[in-house]
């Protein structure tokens, strides 16, 4: 006779179809079924995957910063050919040459 407190009020239900309500056999159950190790094996697969993909989104919003940078050197560089153009032409009028 087994004691009630071995007994699940729910009977658990594997992932492979083994059923039991007794704490015992599914104890048993879990350390023997491949099943269950395959989903374990799955998640940790997943997880790992999960953290490369954010460490790669991470890598390329990096680069999109380092091209936004890069965008608005160029952006500088333009303003300060266009202050000299401008500097050379005032100078050019304040000499009386155009
Ligand atoms: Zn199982």
């Amino acid at each position: 006779m087994t004691p009630i407190n071995n007994l699940y009020n729910q009977p658990r239900m594997c992932v492979c179809g083994y059923v039991t309500s007794f704490s015992g056999s599914w104890r048993a159950h879990k350390k023997c079924c491949t099943s269950i190790q395959q989903v374990k094996e799955t998640n940790d697969h997943w997880r790992s995957y999960d953290k490369t993909l954010r460490c790669t989104e991470q890598l390329s919003a990096k680069d999109d910063l380092k091209a936004m940078a890069e965008q608005l050197r160029a952006k500088d560089e333009q303003i300060l050919n266009l202050t000299n153009q401008l500097q050379q032409a005032n100078e050019r009028l304040n000499a009386g040459t155009i």
